[in-house]
């Protein structure tokens, strides 16, 4: 077959292919146009998941005739000056979005600039144009789409039903919403239950915003972004560690106003995070970076939801230090979500409408989210065999320790002062809001990582020498992977040498440790490096060590405290940073605020 130049409309329809690829993706193109446009208010409508139809009317400057015409002609836009592609500040600059949704589906637009008398509406279908015709409306732009990809069978068979479709431009809406707080948003249709989001301007309208689109939720567990390093100006809400999803849906990214996915950017939250979250947990996160354009190609990808930018490295750990200083600042803080988990275990009993004898009859425990424990059934403490001496001689042993009543000015602190201990392990306490119950194990793991991590920054941490070194029998292969990282282990405080063929003799331990298990710790140690040997990187290394450290450094684990040294525990965590989340990302703390504790009871209706 000779060489031929292709037709118009066919170069249209294989560049829609690239840019048009569901009804989310017209969404995107024309919603973009309308905030190029300076639109206040822009409503979106769908019907059929966007396949039957896409409505979107805008209020912005709208298109005089010559405009309109050239509009939907491929490679006509009003947004590149000087033909310079390293200074884009708009959203489009291709001018191919209305050329190729021209292409693939019933096309009308209707526009009416701010001088015209009256506006003009155009119809392209099958790629031809009919009009400009006279058509009555307000200043703007109202693009309608029909049946999209109904010329384009083998699009059409890769679509999604509608409701999948239908969420996709959900998503996509948010994101633009997200990215522009003061324009005012509709979403609606036949399809869907609409959303409305009003504008919102000034300082704040950013949080306002995401709270809008995410959820309050969301806005009351994050800490805020604000930075400004190397010419990245970093800002958004960061979920506290505690705050987390199953996968990454909720991460959203905004680079100068764009929405986009980016490797950079998704690496730099797993790192800012890996120290506080689990690995297959994903922290909410809305981060926006401002950058001078001429420091990112936004012309890599056909959607532009991709971008490169020049000094990826800088980026990135501009990231990181304003997530990291953020999380640092916010200090102790534990998600009130824990607080929401807490409360759906405590689900009040439903009373039947004949409250009579409700007490026999009734199952014996009052909690429906518990599981019942073992020989709690028909046995119960509630049920007559309660007299029996044998009940009974159990329950003369305290479960619970109790504190005086606190002086007043105690109940200032954040988290409180102790008024009890529980299991040898969890700490009550009461603030001037409500009750804390704090796992003094994960707390202390915590602190003790904290102020390891605090001493490594400024050299070896500070060991203090055992009066005899204590020898410790182990493998020999135990003990070569020992001796072979002594040197290593030294900068964490612990000198090691090896005591004949399977034996490690222990000198100096890390003071901050105090007298801990070192036989335990060494073993875990030993069986740490046999994993680790093959695999992991050095800074991986460290972290397990210390991490490890940490844990067997938590003296308080399992002990019963006295009440000055649970306060002292407690003022330590608020000064402690990220002591919300012990060192495997769980909390560390749980608030139930007295009008929680109330809802329990039934009280606060
Ligand atoms: P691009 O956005 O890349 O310029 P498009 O094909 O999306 O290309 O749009 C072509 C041109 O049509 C735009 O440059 C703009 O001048 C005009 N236009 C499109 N949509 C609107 C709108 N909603 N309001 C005003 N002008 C618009
Ligand atoms: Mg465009």
């Amino acid at each position: 077959m000779p060489i031929r130049q292709l037709p118009e409309d066919l170069i249209n329809r294989i560049a829609a292919g690239e840019v048009v690829e569901r009804p989310a993706s017209v969404v995107k193109e024309l919603v973009e146009n309308s905030i190029d446009a300076g639109a206040s208010r822009i409503v979106v409508t769908t019907a059929g998941g966007g396949k039957t139809l896409l409505r979107i009317e805008d209020d912005g400057h709208g298109m005089d005739r010559a405009d309109l015409i050239l509009s939907v002609e491929r490679h006509a836009t009003s947004k590149l000056s000087e033909d310079e592609l390293d200074d884009i500040r708009t959203l489009g600059f291709r001018g191919e979005a209305l050329a190729s949704i021209g292409s693939v589906a019933e096309l009308t637009i209707s526009s009416r600039t701010a001088d015209a008398d009256s506006g003009l509406r155009l119809d392209v279908k099958g790629g031809f144009r009919t009009g400009p015709v006279p058509q009555a409306m307000n200043r703007g732009t109202i693009v309608e789409v029909k049946n999209l990809f109904a010329n384009v069978p083998a699009r059409l068979k890769f679509l999604k039903s509608d409701r999948a479709e239908g969420a996709a431009i959900t998503d996509v809406l948010k994101r633009l919403a997200m990215a522009n707080p003061s324009v005012h948003f509709v979403l609606n249709g036949s399809d869907r239950t609409a959303s409305n989001w009003p504008a919102i301007n000034g300082t704040g309208a950013l949080q306002a915003r995401l709270a809008q689109v995410i959820g309050d939720d969301f806005a009351q567990n994050a800490v805020t972004l604000a930075s400004s390093r190397h010419g990245v100006v970093v800002a958004g809400l960061a979920g506290l560690p505690t705050y987390t999803r199953a996968n990454s849906l909720s991460q959203f990214y905004f680079v100068n106003g764009r929405s986009v996915r980016d490797k950079v950017l998704i690496g730099a939250i797993r790192a800012a995070y890996a120290d506080y979250t689990f690995r297959d947990r994903f922290p909410v996160i809305a981060l926006y970076i401002a950058i001078d354009p001429g420091e990112v190609d936004v012309n890599v990808h056909p959607a532009k939801a991709e971008l490169r930018f020049r000094d990826a490295g800088g980026v990135r750990s501009a990231v990181i230090r304003a997530i990291g200083e953020a999380l640092t600042a916010a200090g102790f803080k534990a998600s009130s979500t824990v607080a929401e988990d807490v409360l759906g275990a405590f689900t009040a009993p439903e009373y039947s409408a004949a409250p009579t004898s409700q007490f026999v009859q009734r199952d014996p425990l009052p909690f429906s989210g518990f599981e019942q424990p073992k020989g709690f059934g028909r046995d119960n403490p509630f049920s007559p065999s309660f007299g029996d001496p044998a009940v009974l001689a159990g329950l003369n042993e305290p479960s619970a320790r109790f504190e005086a009543e606190p002086v007043p000015t105690a109940m200032d602190y954040p988290l409180g002062t102790a008024r009890a201990q529980m299991f040898d392990n969890f700490i009550i306490a009461q603030n001037a809001e409500g009750l804390l119950l704090v796992d003094q194990h994960a707390a202390h793991e915590r602190l003790v990582y904290e102020r390891f991590k605090a001493q490594l920054a400024s050299g070896p941490v500070a060991s203090q020498a055992q009066l005899i070194p204590l020898i410790i029998e182990l493998p020999e292969e135990d003990c070569a992977r020992l001796e072979d990282t002594a040197p290593e282990l030294e900068r964490f405080g612990l000198y090691l040498e090896r005591f004949g063929p399977r034996a490690i003799a222990v000198r100096e331990t890390p003071e901050l440790l105090g007298n801990t298990d070192i036989d335990g710790l060494i073993r875990d140690l030993a069986d740490g490096l046999a994993e680790w040997d093959t695999t992991a990187a050095v800074s991986d290394r460290m972290e397990a060590i210390i991490a490890r450290m940490a844990c067997h450094g938590s003296v308080r684990s399992g002990r019963r405290l006295r009440v000055d040294e649970m306060n002292a525990l407690l003022r330590d965590m608020e000064a402690t940073p990220h002591s919300g989340q012990c060192i495997h990302g769980r909390p560390t703390y749980v608030e139930l605020k007295k009008k929680d504790i109330e809802r329990l009871f039934g009280r606060s209706r």
